[in-house]
This record gives structure tokens, C-alpha cells and sequence, in this order.
């Protein structure tokens, strides 16, 4: 029976599986594709925006982060403004709602 080594790499690769969960980017729903592979990154010379990409479909889009909002579905300060080659839109991370409005609406 082994309690030394045998403890000890339990608690090593639990130490290793909670850092490569880390690592990871949480992924929403893709508003094109609607697979769970959106996520995003900053782009960090143009600070202001950004940008997120679907590993599925490829497809990508800016969010301007100061024009978030309260979404009125589902409630949660998760509503965003993207920004893609076809338009503009709202899109909740929370419960995927996407509102094509070509005008922009803050509240
Ligand atoms: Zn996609
Ligand atoms: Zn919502």
C-alpha cells in the first residue's frame, strides 16, 4: 500500500486538470451557427473592441463593450452590441437573443 507517492500525484494531477480548465475560454452559443464554440479576445491595439470568433463556422464580429446593456428577456446585464460585415445587432450571452436593429438604442 502506497499513501506517500501515490497521494501526492493524486493531488498533482488534480493541480493540473483545475489549471488546463483555466486555460480554457468559456465558449457562448455562436449567433451564426448556434454551436457552443463563440468566444472572444481583445484585440489590443484597438482597445476598445472585442472581437469574437466562432471556431465552428469561422464566422466573426466586434463588440463594443461600452454599449452594454440590460437585456430585456432574460434580464441580465449580458445584452451587447456586435458589430459584423452584414450589420449590426443586440445579442445576449445569457439567453442568445438576437435583436437585428440597425438603429442603436441605449437604456
Ligand atoms: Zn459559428
Ligand atoms: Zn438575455
Amino acid at each position: 500500500m502506497c499513501l506517500g507517492t501515490c497521494q501526492n500525484k493524486y493531488l498533482l494531477s488534480g493541480h493540473n486538470s483545475q489549471k488546463i480548465n483555466l486555460s480554457y475560454m468559456a465558449t457562448q452559443i455562436c449567433p451564426k451557427c448556434k454551436e457552443d464554440s463563440f468566444t472572444w479576445h481583445m484585440d489590443e491595439e484597438e482597445s476598445q473592441l472585442t472581437i469574437w470568433g466562432c471556431y465552428k463556422c469561422s464566422y466573426t464580429a466586434l463588440e463594443d463593450e461600452k454599449l452594454e446593456r440590460k437585456c430585456s428577456n432574460c434580464h441580465n446585464k449580458t445584452e451587447m452590441r456586435l458589430k459584423d460585415e452584414e450589420g449590426e445587432y443586440w445579442w445576449c450571452s445569457s439567453c442568445n437573443r438576437i435583436i437585428k436593429d440597425p438603429k442603436l438604442q441605449t437604456d
